[in-house]
């Protein structure tokens, strides 16, 4: 075939515009991104090579190498992993498959720092070259085709790329940067290997430069970088020397990994620019014995919401590459996690779907999922450290590692909250240790900080339930007429406005033997919270009202279940709730928005007989219109519409002339 033009998708035009002009500040992530490509591709070699061993051909040995020509300007990385057909360098290298790139795309602002972190997030990858690179040719070999089919790809990172076929012995690719003149540095083997072991010194593939030495130079002046020696400079000696460790991260002893380099671990296998929040590296040993190196970031991704979304945790069978498969190795309310698990009991030459059923991979699942628990429990733990000597005289021992977790949790469960009340209805087995990391904002703290164990400790004398309303938004939960009573009494009530709050809530009916009680749900019952005399004051007025209520359900029996009065209000004139076992509104809400079916249920209307309103209603001749006007109106507060609208105004118009 011979050469051909083609577009970049729109999305890699717009990423590359991006990345040209807003990246330059960090320029020499590239490299990282290029020799994690490098590893990839002989991960993947390895992995199809189980089956194949043909696919090695005459170089067993998987490595990668840099190079660097100072006349030419480019710098070269080239690795013999699986390499890439002509159709795949078109696909892989023209397009982005990544799920939820249309997302991203929008949500880039135009402003630079701004979107320069979100493409941070999102991993520019291959592109990067294009920080420090004009033009890009990456000629490449897939493993397994013969020499006349390779490929060479190449482009200057604008709108479009070339493609020609090329004869190439060499299986896997050369990946030939044509540095930008503001990018000559990195025509140095210092710098290169400065960089390189600054982020790839992990790699479990060895890293090859050339060694140098110096030629006819005399030395000037010891110890500044160059050694101060002239005139001819360094050359090249034709022997090649490996310039990282070579060993995979998780396969060393933690005493001699630092923080700086499990931090770099992590934003090579997640492509966050962000340094991680915390981490948990382990052997785990028993009947699966398995090495675990479990990453929390810092902040969301962007697409953190799409369930269906591969990454998180990859799994290596002694080193090897097997799966990424989120799901199979943690489950999905935790799919932030990020890291690797490496398992030496499982078998090699296993497809992955069988791995997937397997119960070694099973039992891996379960103990990353606990691992994950313990480390949450463990920020949780020192969130907040106390400082005052409690009621014995003790004061807490902080260490400077308990200093550190000060506030992490906080930060984790503003960022991750959400997905993990998921795992209330995902993961019965470890819904109690769910419970107790969950965080609410209350009738007494506006921030998502109050567990259920702080709120039981708060709990008034008599108080038998711990009390919670699910709302749209923290104002509208606030402002609900179900809490006027528990405002008037100081009972704490917590206040739930993620969305999925109302489902997971669902899952969870007590806590540690106190029963969750909705405030929208079914007849308040203070239970000892109120006095006899209370009581029996509404008990009389209940009864007083009698006949109005019965006329009431009558002129709203299409639209309330039942009308009842109530002790719960104190300014409102009615409210809505549901009975003990139906959906809440705001839930079959959220359920017809999102175009799913809900069980038709009519809610019943509560009404507050000391209401001025209220009152008014026994023997007005506007009786039919103000019941309605009541329906609407409880219904208005909770942040519903009424079914008819228009029927409202014209009911309330009416009475205002
Ligand atoms: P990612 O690595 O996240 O998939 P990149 O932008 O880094 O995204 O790379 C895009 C794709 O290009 C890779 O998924 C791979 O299919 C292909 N690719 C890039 N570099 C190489 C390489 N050195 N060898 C083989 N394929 C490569
Ligand atoms: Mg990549």
């Amino acid at each position: 075939m011979s050469k051909q033009t083609l577009s970049f998708q729109a999305e890699v035009a717009q990423l590359l515009h991006l990345v040209t002009h807003s990246l330059y500040s960090n320029q020499e992530i590239f490299l990282r991104e290029l020799v994690s490509n490098a590893s990839d591709a002989c991960d993947k070699l390895r992995f199809e090579a189980l089956n194949n061993n043909a696919l090695y051909e005459d170089a067993p040995n998987l490595e990668v190498r840099v190079t660097f020509d100072k006349a030419a300007k480019t710098l070269t990385i080239t690795d013999n992993g699986i390499g890439m057909s002509e159709q795949e360098a078109i696909d892989h290298l023209g397009t982005i498959a990544k799920s939820g790139t249309k997302d991203f795309m929008g949500k880039l602002s135009g402003d630079q720092k701004q979107d320069a972190q979100l493409i941070g997030q999102f991993g520019v990858g291959f592109y990067s070259g294009f920080i420090v690179a004009d033009k890009i040719t990456v000629e490449s070999r897939r493993a397994g085709l013969k020499p006349e089919e390779g490929v060479r790809w190449t482009s200057g990172g604008s709108g479009d790329f070339e493609v020609e076929t090329i004869t190439r012995p060499a299986r896997g690719t050369s990946v030939i940067l044509h540095l930008r003149d503001d990018a000559e540095e990195y025509l140095n083997a210092w710098k290169l290997k400065q960089v390189i072991a600054k982020y790839s010194d992990h790699i479990s593939l060895p890293i090859l430069m050339e060694k140098e030495e110096w030629k006819d130079g005399e030395l000037i002046t010891p110890g500044d970088e160059n050694g101060g020696r002239q005139p001819g400079g360094m050359v090249k000696t034709g022997e090649w020397e490996t310039i990282n460790k070579a060993s995979a991260l998780w396969t060393r002893p933690k005493k001699d990994i630092t923080d700086e380099q499990y931090a770099e671990f992590y934003k090579t296998i997640s492509h966050d620019h962000e340094a991680p929040l915390t981490w948990a590296h382990n052997r785990v040993e028993g009947n699966t014995e398995y090495t675990q190196l479990l990453y929390i970031p810092a902040k969301a991704p962007f697409d953190l919401w799409n369930r269906d979304k591969k990454a998180g945790v990859k799994l290596y069978v002694k080193r090897v590459f097997i799966m990424d498969d989120a799901e199979a190795l943690m489950p999905s309310y935790l799919r932030f996690v990020k890291g690797v698990i490496d398992s030496a009991d499982l078998p090699l030459n296993v497809s992955r779907e069988l791995l997937q059923e397997s119960r070694d991979v099973r039992a891996i699942r379960e103990g990353s999922t606990k691992r994950v628990l313990s480390m949450l429990e463990d920020l949780a733990k020192h969130d907040k450290h106390d400082t005052t000597a409690n009621a014995d005289g003790v004061t807490d021992v902080v260490d400077a590692d308990d200093k550190a977790k000060e506030g992490k949790y906080t930060a984790f469960y503003a960022e991750f909250g959400a997905v993990l009340k998921e795992g209330l209805g995902e993961d019965f087995g470890n819904r109690e240790r769910l419970a107790k990391l969950l965080r609410f904002a209350s009738t007494t703290s506006d921030t998502a900080s109050v567990g259920f164990a702080d709120y039981k400790a708060r709990m008034k004398e008599g108080q038998e339930a711990i009390y919670y309303i699910t709302a749209d938004t923290l104002a509208a939960a606030k402002n609900s007429p179900q809490l006027e009573v528990f405002k008037k009494k100081g009972i704490e009530v917590l206040l739930m406005t993620d969305r999925v709050d109302e489902w997971a809530l669902n899952y969870l009916h007590e806590f540690d033997g106190t029963p969750l009680q909705s405030v929208a749900k079914g007849a308040v019952d203070l239970g000892k919270l109120q006095d006899e005399a209370e009581k029996k004051a509404a008990e009389e007025a209940a009864e007083a009202f009698k006949p109005v209520l019965a006329k009431l359900k009558e002129a709203l029996k299409d639209k309330a279940e039942d009308v009842r009065v109530t002790t719960r209000l104190v300014d409102s004139p009615a409210c809505l709730v549901v009975q003990d076992d139906g959906m809440s509104t705001q839930l079959a809400r959220m359920l017809k928005q999102a175009g799913q079916q809900a069980p038709e249920t009519k809610p019943v209307l509560e009404v507050n007989a000391e209401h001025a309103l209220v009152k008014k209603l026994d023997g007005s001749v506007h009786f039919h219109d103000l019941a309605h006007i009541l329906f609407d109106q409880a219904l208005l507060a909770e942040g519903g519409l009424p079914e008819d609208p228009a029927a409202y105004v014209r009911r309330v118009n009416a009475l205002l002339v």
